[in-house]
């Protein structure tokens, strides 16, 4: 079989809008407004946290 011919497996993704972030480490933060349109929600130490954060270069 090759790998074409696999099955894709669907992940559930879960997505929000975001309007206010006190991240302000994150490139995508302008003045505590997210500028990402929307972000991937992850579990943390059994928290919800932003997925997409990406720390400022
Ligand atoms: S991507 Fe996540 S961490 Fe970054 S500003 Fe948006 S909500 Fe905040």
């Amino acid at each position: 079989m090759t790998v074409e011919n696999q099955p894709v497996e669907k992940k559930d993704v879960q997505t929000a809008v975001i309007s206010s972030c006190a991240a302000t480490t994150c490139r995508y933060n302008t003045n505590q407004q997210c500028t990402a349109g929307t972000v991937m929600l992850v579990m943390k130490n059994e928290l919800p946290a932003c997925g997409t954060f990406a720390p400022r270069g």
